[in-house]
């Protein structure tokens, strides 16, 4: 299974990414988990992407793409894998395509989440993360048992630095420019299914399994 989640942030993707790597046991990937490691370990490319990531802004292609090509190049993802946050512009996409193109193994399906604007703002501002082991959580909607703390791996949770409110607002502006065209870019390639994204994690995850099979 070789998929793609496309949405704007906040939609869910990465809730949604984490439960179906689970059941299928395929890889999550994740350039925005990718690149926020790469930050906290201060490394030369984390220090280059921080500054866009600390703006909203997206960071630039050929960074993206050079970390993609690497981790597709690990023999885990043979079995298959689900992207998150990646691609977000047409460049990335077309890059991609010839990458999987050499290898014989193209994108089989891209899944459009889909919530109102109003819901994403609501979804991003309550969420928290977890450094370590990357689940996500929601103050009202998802909280963990222990107040502050990862259900799984016990780290305590962060709210991520672009998930303030006035940054959400530029990043949603981002999307809207740089990576909503990609939707007609894969219906064109009748690749795409669009997934209502509001209701329970569970009733999200129930629609996207259907649209996957
Ligand atoms: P994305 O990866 O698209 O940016 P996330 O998966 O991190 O989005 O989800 C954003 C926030 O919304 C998180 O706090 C998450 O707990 C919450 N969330 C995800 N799916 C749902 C849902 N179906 N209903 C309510 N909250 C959700
Ligand atoms: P995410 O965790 O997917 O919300 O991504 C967080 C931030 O990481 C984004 O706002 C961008 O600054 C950066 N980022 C993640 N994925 C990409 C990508 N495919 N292209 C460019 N920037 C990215």
């Amino acid at each position: 299974m070789r998929l793609i989640f496309l949405g704007p942030p906040g939609v869910g993707k990465g809730t949604q990414a984490q439960k179906l790597a689970e059941t299928a046991s395929i890889q999550k990937i994740s350039t925005g988990d990718i690149l926020r490691d790469a930050v906290s370990r201060k490394t030369d490319l984390g220090l280059k992407a921080k500054q866009f990531m600390d703006a909203g802004q997206l960071v630039p292609d050929e960074v993206v793409i050079g970390l993609i090509r690497e981790r597709l190049s690990s023999p885990d993802c043979d079995g298959g894998f689900v992207l998150d946050g990646f691609p977000r512009t047409v460049p990335q996409a077309e890059a991609l395509g010839r990458l999987l193109e050499e290898r014989e193994s193209p994108i089989q399906r891209v899944i459009s989440l889909e919530v109102s604007e109003h819901e994403l703002v609501r979804r991003i501002t309550g969420r928290r993360s977890c450094p370590e082991c990357k689940r996500v959580y929601h103050i009202d909607y998802q909280p963990p048992k222990q107040s502050g703390a990862c259900d799984s791996c016990g780290a305590k949770l962060i709210q991520r630095d672009d998930d303030r409110e006035e940054t959400v607002r530029k990043r949603l502006g981002v999307y809207h420019k740089q990576t909503a065209p990609l939707v007609e870019y894969y219906s064109a390639r009748s690749l795409l299914a669009r997934v209502d994204g509001l209701g329970s994690v569970e009733e999200v995850f129930g629609r996207l399994k259907a649209a996957v099979s």
